[in-house]
Parts: C-alpha cells; sequence; structure tokens
C-alpha cells in the first residue's frame, strides 16, 4: 500500500452522540474524492464510549482508517499534532468531529490545491454559534490583525488544508501550546482562503469554555508576536515622561502658588489606574514565562496509550 494523497485528521473528545453520523456522512464524502486517502482518528481521552466507537469503525473500514489513541486529554491542537505525526498523505486536511463544517465540502479544499495554493484557509457561511461568540471572535480577530502578521478571515474554523511541506515544518518545530491554523500559516507560501458550509452543533455539546477561549486566544496573540511587551515598554517610557514633566509642573507651581493639599483622590484615581496596568503587564509578561517554562522542560507533549492501524507490507 503506497502513501495515499490525502490525509483527514479528526481530534475526538466525548463525541459519542455524534460520531454515528460523522462516520455516515464522511465514508461516502471521502470515496467520493476520486483520490486515495486515509482517515487518522485521534481520540483526545475521551470519557464516554468515543474510544470504542473508533475501534468499531476501525474494523470496518481498516483499509482507509487510522485511530490514535492518547493516554488522556490532551487538547484539541495537541490532539491534531498526534495526528499531523503519524499522517502520510501530501494534503492533510483537519475536521472537527461534530459535523459543524460538512465534509462533503473536504472536496473543495482538496481541489482547490490542484491551483497550487499549498494552504487552504476557510471562512464559515452563515456561521451558527452563540451570539457572544461571533462577537467574541469578531473582536479577537481585530486584535490578532493588529500585532501578529497572521492573515485570517475567521480563524475559528479548523476545516482547513495543509500541503505536506507545511506540515513537515509543524512537525519539526514542537511548539506546546500553539494555535495550529495560525502556525500553518506562518509556513504558507501560497495561502489562499474559501468558504464553507457551518451548522450548529448537532449532538453532544462544545467542548471550549470562555475560559478555554480565553486561554486559546492568549496562545494565539503570545505564540506569534511579542507586541504586547512591546507595547508594554513604550507605554512604561511614556508614563515616565509624564511623571518627569508633571514634578517639573509641581516645582515650578511650589515656587509660584505656594504647597499643594487637595486634588488627592484624583492621584488615587491616577494611581489605581497605573497598578491596575502595571498587574496585567506582570501577567502578560507571565503568559511569556510559562510558555518558555512548558517549552524547555521538554516533556512529551502527548502520550499515546495506541494505534490501531493494518501492518504495511
Ligand atoms: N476536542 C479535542 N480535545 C479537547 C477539546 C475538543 O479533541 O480537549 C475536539 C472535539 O472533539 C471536536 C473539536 O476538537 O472534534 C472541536 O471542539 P468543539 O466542537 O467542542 O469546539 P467548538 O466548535 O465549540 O469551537
Ligand atoms: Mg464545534
Amino acid at each position: 500500500m503506497s502513501a495515499p494523497l490525502v490525509s483527514v485528521i479528526i481530534p475526538v473528545y466525548n463525541e459519542e452522540e455524534g460520531l454515528p453520523s460523522l462516520f455516515a456522512r464522511l465514508y461516502p464524502a471521502l470515496d467520493a474524492l476520486g483520490h486515495s486517502y486515509e482517515i487518522i482518528f485521534i481520540n483526545d481521552g475521551s470519557r464516554d464510549r468515543s474510544a470504542a466507537l473508533l475501534r468499531e469503525q476501525f474494523q470496518q473500514r481498516p483499509d482507509v482508517t487510522r485511530v490514535i489513541l492518547l493516554n488522556g486529554n490532551f487538547g484539541q491542537h495537541m490532539a491534531i499534532m498526534a495526528g499531523f505525526e503519524r499522517s502520510r498523505g501530501q494534503r492533510i486536511v483537519t475536521l472537527d468531529a461534530d459535523l459543524q463544517n460538512p465534509p462533503e465540502d473536504i472536496i473543495k479544499l482538496v481541489a482547490k490545491m490542484d491551483e497550487g495554493y499549498d494552504y487552504i484557509g476557510s471562512i464559515r457561511r452563515l456561521r451558527q454559534d452563540r451570539w457572544w461568540r461571533r462577537k467574541a471572535s469578531r473582536a479577537m480577530n481585530w486584535l490578532r490583525e493588529r500585532i501578529t502578521k497572521v492573515k485570517m478571515t475567521d480563524q475559528g474554523c479548523m476545516m482547513r488544508a495543509y500541503d505536506r511541506t507545511i506540515i513537515d515544518a509543524i512537525n519539526h518545530s514542537q511548539e506546546v501550546n500553539t494555535f495550529i491554523p495560525a502556525l500553518g500559516f506562518t509556513f504558507a507560501r501560497n495561502p489562499v482562503e474559501i468558504e464553507v458550509g457551518h451548522e450548529e452543533r448537532a449532538a453532544g455539546e462544545s467542548k471550549y469554555s470562555l475560559y478555554k477561549l480565553i486561554r486559546l486566544n492568549f496562545d494565539l496573540m503570545t505564540a506569534f508576536s511579542s507586541m504586547p511587551l512591546q507595547i508594554f515598554s513604550l507605554f512604561g517610557m511614556a508614563i515616565s515622561l509624564l511623571s518627569a514633566l508633571f514634578f517639573v509642573f509641581l516645582v515650578i507651581r511650589r515656587l509660584i502658588v505656594g504647597p499643594e493639599a487637595e486634588g488627592l483622590f484624583t492621584l488615587f484615581a491616577l494611581m489605581f489606574f497605573l497598578i491596575g496596568i502595571a498587574l496585567f503587564g506582570i501577567g502578560l509578561l507571565g503568559e511569556y514565562v510559562s510558555r518558555i517554562y512548558e517549552q524547555v522542560r521538554r516533556r512529551p507533549r502527548y502520550l499515546v496509550q495506541a494505534v490501531l492501524e493494518q501492518v504495511q507490507e
């Protein structure tokens, strides 16, 4: 068996309710592709019957199915990394297990690569999510545009296609806390975006709480830009300049008008504002330090418990 043209990578975490309908749509869609393919499911330590369902599916289609069972929950992006490291295809497609993006659109991504693009991003047509998630991701898109070099219309959509060269670069970079679509983008030579469908989650619930979404966005900003830190040093410089001017002003005022004791609370307000900024700055510094720490510890990024695949001759 030679390497397939297309590898489809699907992270799975507690998706037992949705997996049967995923299988029912995914396999026909890929059989209709007209290219050789493999599907790599990564079970990210699900606590429901997902692993058992994946095992059954592997037994039904061992020719094109591979299953990686991770040893715990390492997060969506690390699960995808585990899939990348074992993928063999020339074109690699990532897809969520929840059917929010239609598997029938994979053919569009793969076909677009024929035109010579090495990174196919995606934009969700008629995005179906909670309003606060739509608003929050609009704000994060805006911020990311300004502080990183990553250009993306819709950063939240994971259905994307990457050329082998990009995946090799990603595998080589061994990042711990990262955001795969952005990492892929930084290695792309000729990226493009197309529209894909989007539906509401049919079964199960979103694995991303507000807290996890905030963490993910911190990863996105700090992994791809050090501008937040630079803004802080600029801000610090501006403040010291202003306070020097303020000092000169107070000295002159002292000489002309005499000593002053009013305006105490204005000073307090000013102080609290600056303390707030300083605390945020320390927290931000901590974000970078903890990233450095995790990276230098060099622990394995994920542990594989078992891999289900057909023996290659
Ligand atoms: N996922 C995962 N590990 C996690 C969280 C999520 O493998 O810790 C998978 C999940 O099974 C799904 C995909 O990542 O296939 C996207 O998750 P979800 O649909 O909950 O995210 P949302 O669409 O709400 O952003
Ligand atoms: Mg989803």
